[in-house]
């Protein structure tokens, strides 16, 4: 597997399936770099992660001082997942002239700022988000990048962007990767007490809760009594238009349970498909 830091380097994984990264992997991740080199296999081109703590999408700078940087087991989770190689620049590559800069942000698309959601809880994450995104696809030029469906607004974000953009790329969705218990495996989970570990798995229950309800607003009151129940009192807790992300209406046709939660002093977010309502009519 190769290491590459430098603009020059990374520029040899055009065409490539790219998997971004800020390090602190984890088996989510590890998942997401193996849906990658099958895809990449097939596509005969090279499978690349990139780990890069970006700090233009940390809103709260005690976040970033405290994020985990683990370089050396990173790289041996990428290798032993497939990457063919790992793009790991400093900010002065991303960034240049870093902490002074130029790199634009691009156009947020309404998903990004338009649900209430981490948009509103996480002022500057989308804009940070985008920036460093595109950023490392001009930097790289994939030709197909894999996100996990963990992070659902970040997912359909990068996909609008994307798109906005007009760049023939495919943006991929990987499912997330949960442990045996339900809660879903974040970088953040390692500043959990046993004691908030156990209340974390609110997360997980409440969507599963909200799933097993086949009407609305039956599925909404079940989603926010789980939490109660939990004593998890949530900064969002909602059933959504998968695809906007905004409030369902008669044109919803996919719809996805999304939660975020303090638990003691870990930010965690979570969300689930919600099947109940109206079904696609078969062929649509
Ligand atoms: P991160 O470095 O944690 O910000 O995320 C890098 C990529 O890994 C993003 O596309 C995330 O959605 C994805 N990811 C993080 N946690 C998981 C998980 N538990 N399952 C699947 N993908 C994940």
């Amino acid at each position: 597997m190769r290491l590459l830091h430098s603009e020059s380097e990374a520029a040899t994984l055009a065409g490539c399936v790219l998997v971004p990264t800020m390090g602190a992997l984890h088996q989510g991740h590890a998942a997401l770099i193996r849906h990658a080199a099958r895809i990449a296999d097939a596509r005969s081109c090279a499978c690349a992660a990139t780990i890069f703590v970006n700090p233009t999408q940390f809103n709260d700078p005690g976040d970033l001082a405290r994020y985990p940087r683990t370089l050396d087991a990173d790289l041996a989770l990428c290798a032993a997942a497939g990457a063919a190689a790992v793009f790991a620049p400093d900010a002065g590559t991303v960034y240049p002239g870093w902490p002074e800069h130029r790199v634009a942000v691009p156009p947020l698309p309404p998903v990004a700022t338009q649900p209430g959601l981490e948009d509103s809880h996480r002022p500057g994450h989308f804009a940070g988000v985008c920036q460093v995104v595109q950023r490392l696809f001009d930097l790289t030029h994939p030709a197909a990048a894999v996100f996990g469906e963990k992070d659902w607004q970040q997912l359909r974000v990068i996909r609008a962007m994307v798109a906005a953009g007009g760049a023939k790329m495919d943006v991929i969705p990987s499912p997330t990767v949960r442990d045996p218990d339900g809660l879903a495996l974040s970088s953040r989970n390692r500043f959990l007490s046993p004691a908030d570990r156990s209340r974390a798995l609110a997360l997980s229950t409440a969507i599963a809760a909200a799933a097993a309800v086949p009407d609305l607003p039956a599925a909404r009151r079940a989603l926010a009594d789980a939490l109660q129940t939990c004593g998890v009192a949530p900064e969002y807790a909602v059933i959504r238009d998968a695809d906007t992300l905004g409030e369902t209406t008669q044109a919803t046709r996919t719809y996805r349970t999304l939660i975020a939660a303090r638990i003691g002093s870990v930010r965690l977010i979570d969300n689930g498909p919600w099947s109940g309502g109206p079904q696609p009519a078969s062929g649509a």
